[in-house]
């Protein structure tokens, strides 16, 4: 599937590493610290929200994980610093519950083996991704950080697939890109000419004729 393109990006929250999981083991454990009930299924709905708002530029990266805290603490006016410093809290118990999916190594080692490059196209910030990434024994000194915060851009912006490219140094026709969420790593890679593979770890999107969908890394895996 992958053995045709010079280049694979791969996004990182819910495609190589279980974000979901880790977000609600983090939350729990966050909110015990703190001493208040836990409560993932907001935490995750505010996530969405404001998440999807930074996406679309209407806020920083630091802003929406200030909102998520002060909404999710019932403080909305906890100043900018003393929000992401509890939100430092969060991330702590996140980072410690970080899994990988099955099968990312082996796919990652098979694309190096290959003499593939391998781009990260993620829209968190390079410190937090690479932490994950090295918590989850995923790291490559290989591996090109593709962030968005440090490129100034978030997928679905065209613009976020531009500069990754410039960066890697390949045309779209010579790249495939990897993820979870359709609108980002699916259908806005297609819109610039690059090639997408949907990947739904739960089995609950729909599947679409113009995109291959899979439901586990493994099925990325070349024939022995
Ligand atoms: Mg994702």
């Amino acid at each position: 599937m992958l053995n045709s393109y010079r280049t694979v990006l791969f996004d990182l929250d819910g495609t190589l590493v279980d974000h979901s999981n880790a977000a609600r083991a983090g939350v729990i454990a966050w909110s015990q610290e703190l001493g208040i009930p836990p409560d993932p299924a907001r935490w995750q709905a505010l996530e969405q929200q404001w998440f999807l708002a930074y996406e679309h530029g209407k806020l920083t990266h630091s802003g929406q994980r200030a909102a998520r805290v002060r909404e999710y603490l019932h403080e909305p006016k906890l100043s900018e610093t003393a929000a992401l410093q509890l939100f430092d809290g969060f991330l702590h118990q996140y980072i410690a519950s970080m899994q990988p999916f099955s099968g990312a190594a082996e796919v990652l080692e098979q694309c190096f083996d290959c003499g593939q490059l391998v781009g990260i196209a993620t829209n968190g910030a390079a410190s937090l991704q690479t932490t994950k990434l090295r918590t989850t024994g995923l790291w490559d000194d290989r591996l090109i950080m593709l962030a968005a915060v440090e490129m100034e851009a978030a997928k679905p912006n065209p613009e976020f697939y531009t500069r990754a490219l410039d960066i890697v140094g390949t045309a779209p026709a010579d790249t495939i890109m990897v993820g979870d969420t359709l609108p980002n790593d699916v259908l806005a890679p297609i819109a610039a000419g690059i090639a997408a593979i949907h990947v739904d770890h739960a089995g609950t999107g729909t599947t679409d004729p113009r995109y291959p969908t899979i439901r586990d890394l493994s099925e990325l895996l070349n024939a022995p």
